[in-house]
């Protein structure tokens, strides 16, 4: 399914054009482990419906998967929930900061989209579904385990442990829930399991083999096993294309035009609909939180492969 591209060779062209901007970008300084990371760093991998695998420079280490673990937590509630789920968070773009605690008010403690992140606490709240944290903790991690095919697949507790630290603004959010309602599992609890969901460390390799299935409909193609229902699959596309980079989704769609999910270690999950899947890293970030050269080198991508959807 790379048809007749020489993904092999298109990936080290993409490298080649981007190296004149490794570096750029802030990385994120919010907790210590995140802001060491050398921000030089840069991996692409991408890997094709039919297991073809093309891959260059820092694709085999391990990050910080923060907000991409929105895309599969939200897998997980859909699976369990169904359209339930859709009563407790929309899926409009919001317009606002993703930590924006006005909007939650305006729109008495319903979120605006899954990947924001009070849509976020919400989801993982319905993954938790009345468990104990480490059990749902567990659930996610071998859930990426299985799709990436890969059992080193962890949580770093110190980012764990200082993103709890220093989530005060998610306590508010989840407080705020709370209070509508919105949120069944104390917040504690639902804020540990979100902490460890977005600590959990992952590789470009992994992370593009993970989200495979979302680029057939909803089945691994390698495996042939069902992960979620082709109208589970088409949703939480159309939800990373619409929401998947903050307030950037639109300017993502533009230059891109790509489902896809950051998160503000630096990463990026593209899915190629019917074809690949797509994970980038280079941890320094633009203005609005998206890898800067993560971002170029997606760009570059698109205009060799011809690959956006529009
Ligand atoms: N752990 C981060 C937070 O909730 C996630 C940030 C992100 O990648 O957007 O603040």
């Amino acid at each position: 399914m790379g048809g007749s591209l020489n993904l092999d060779e298109i990936v080290a062209d993409v490298a080649r054009e981007i190296q004149p901007h490794r570096g750029e970008g802030l990385v994120a300084d919010y907790i210590p482990p995140l802001a060491r990371v050398d921000p030089r760093r840069f991996g692409m991998a991408i890997i094709t419906c039919d297991g073809q695998v093309a891959e260059t420079g820092d694709s085999w280490m391990p990050f910080s998967i923060q907000s991409i673990s929105k895309v599969f937590t939200l897998a997980l509630a859909l699976e369990k929930l169904g359209d339930e789920l859709w009563t407790r968070v929309g899926r409009e773009p919001s317009g606002s900061r993703f930590n924006s605690i006005v909007q939650l008010e305006a729109e008495r403690g319903v979120p605006r989209n899954p990947f924001i992140n009070a849509g976020a606490i919400v989801v993982t709240d319905a993954v938790l579904a009345g468990r104990r944290p480490d059990e749902a903790i567990g659930e996610i991690r071998d859930f990426l385990r299985k799709l990436a095919a890969n059992d080193t697949i962890d949580v770093d507790k110190e980012v764990a442990t200082q993103e709890a630290a220093t989530g005060f603004r998610n306590f508010s959010l989840a407080y705020f829930m709370r209070g509508f309602e919105n949120l069944k599992a104390p917040v504690e609890d639902a804020l540990v399991t979100y902490f460890n969901q977005c600590a959990l460390r992952i590789t470009c390799q992994q992370l593009a083999r993970a989200g495979l299935f979302l680029a057939n409909g909803g089945v691994d193609p390698i495996t042939g096993e069902r992960i979620v229902s082709t109208e589970h699959a088409r949703r939480i596309n159309a939800i990373m294309l619409t929401c998947g980079h903050y307030d950037a989704s639109g300017e993502f769609a533009f230059e891109v035009g790509l489902p896809g999910k950051s998160g503000v270690g630096g990463g990026i999950l593209t899915i190629v609909p019917g074809r690949a899947a797509v994970a980038v890293w280079s941890p320094g970030l633009n203005a609005v939180g998206n890898s800067q050269v993560g971002t170029l080198a997606l760009e570059k991508l698109v205009q060799r492969t011809g690959w956006s959807i529009f």
